[in-house]
């Protein structure tokens, strides 16, 4: 029996798993102190509850737990790394790399940046959604002061060559920042091997709670970061406020279980994917896939259904919760930008459906899901006079 409706958006949020919810739990009742008021035992068990998942998630990234920032969420992470270096940068340059499709956790801190007298370079991506290195060596100037290139795209799953673009930016010795918050957890992802200075993370994308996330900032050699706000002091000067510590416990934990069960999770995810895939394929015909056909997260499936639009499909299909274009912008009738970036036609954009599998998603789940948006895409093709017209 499975149960209805199924939760197939996994890129927009993921429900907590019940192991990190039980860590989770003492530290809401009888251990509530406040991690920076250790001159009693109520304060110091907090401090040493934060400080072991600071741990967990600094072994999840190849890091030491001196360089994890936590934060409320990977929004908060990209703005204080780009804002930040910004700021700390001034005298050095005023250039800053990034790519069209980043999330507009990047995005828009980089548009401000630009109002406010910054240079902005926008890397294009091509058909499949990806770049070559050599573009970002290409646009590296003197008074560049920061690369960021997200490692996992939100829509589409594609993963960028990050490991190459860390060895660029380390040459030019030019920071290097990635927005990692799809990826942690689900790829490898190693800040000393790929060179990556500073890293954005999320704990709700990871079966974490929502309201806590983290940046990475190296030590060595040092980034320097002007912090977002002032006040206590708090994280090394850089992120300033009473740290939530039951949330920070439960990133802790889903990082370490994301990490012990990646090997065998990634390859339920990606069987389960062909399957959903596959089973589409044989059933839908004029279907396509948008990003890359294998360079993408193993749970992603961003798929376009000509003649039909993602809204109306969604409307149409009470058992399935997926998204058309971004989660993020669709209570904006505008196709994708991340889309439009690949050069997809308005058309393909609007009639594209973003699958998100998760850890929770079943065999059982996946067959029911092929069936429900085969019969809905039959339907409202059906209904369609550009279906019904369409050309030999
Ligand atoms: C979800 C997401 C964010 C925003 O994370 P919050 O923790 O919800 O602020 C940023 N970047 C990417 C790539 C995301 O998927």
């Amino acid at each position: 029996m499975i149960k209805l409706p199924i939760f197939m958006d996994n890129h927009s949020t993921t429900r907590v798993d019940p192991r990190v919810l039980e860590a989770m739990l003492p530290y809401f009742m009888e251990e509530y102190g406040n991690a920076a008021s250790t001159s009693h035992e109520f304060g110091r068990r907090a401090a040493a509850a934060v400080e072991l998942a600071r741990e967990r998630i600094a072994a999840a990234i190849g890091a030491q737990a001196k360089e994890i920032i936590f934060t409320s969420g990977a929004t908060e992470a990209d703005n204080l790394a780009i804002k930040g270096v910004a700021a700390m940068s001034h005298k050095r340059g005023n250039h800053i790399i990034t790519v069209a499709t980043e999330h507009h956790a990047v995005l828009d801190p980089c548009k401000r940046l630009n109002r406010e007298g910054f240079d902005v370079t926008f890397l294009p991506v091509d058909r499949l959604g990806i770049f070559g290195p050599d573009s970002v060596a290409q646009a590296i100037t003197d008074r560049t002061i920061l690369i960021s290139v997200m490692a996992a795209n939100n829509e589409m799953g594609t993963l960028a060559p990050i490991a190459a673009i860390g060895q660029i930016a380390r040459r030019h010795a030019v920071p290097f920042h990635t927005d990692a918050t799809q990826a942690v957890g689900k790829i490898p992802i190693d800040v000393e091997a790929m060179n990556i200075d500073l890293l954005s993370m999320s704990a709700h994308k990871m079966y974490g709670p929502k309201g806590v996330g983290a940046l990475y900032v190296r030590r060595r050699p040092p980034v320097r970061l002007a912090p977002l706000f002032d006040g206590g002091g708090h994280e090394r000067n850089m992120r300033s406020g009473t740290l939530p510590v039951p949330l920070i416990v439960g990133m802790g934990k889903a990082c370490e279980l994301a990490v012990a069960e990646m090997p065998t999770e990634s390859a339920r995810l990606l069987a389960l994917r062909e399957q959903l895939h596959q089973g589409l394929n044989a059933r839908v015909e004029e279907l396509t896939i948008n990003g890359h056909p294998t360079e993408r997260l193993p749970g992603n499936l961003n798929l376009s259904f000509a003649y039909v639009e993602g809204e109306a499909l969604l409307m149409s299909m009470k058992d399935v919760a997926v998204s058309s274009g971004s989660a993020c912008t669709s209570a904006n009738p505008e196709p994708s930008y991340v889309l439009k970036a690949i050069g997809l036609p308005d058309d393909l954009a609007h009639a594209s459906i973003r699958f998100g599998l998760g850890r929770f998603n079943t065999e059982e789940e996946v067959l029911h899901t092929i069936h429900c948006v085969a019969d809905t895409v039959d339907r409202l093709r059906r209904m369609s006079a550009g279906w019904l017209n369409r050309g030999p």
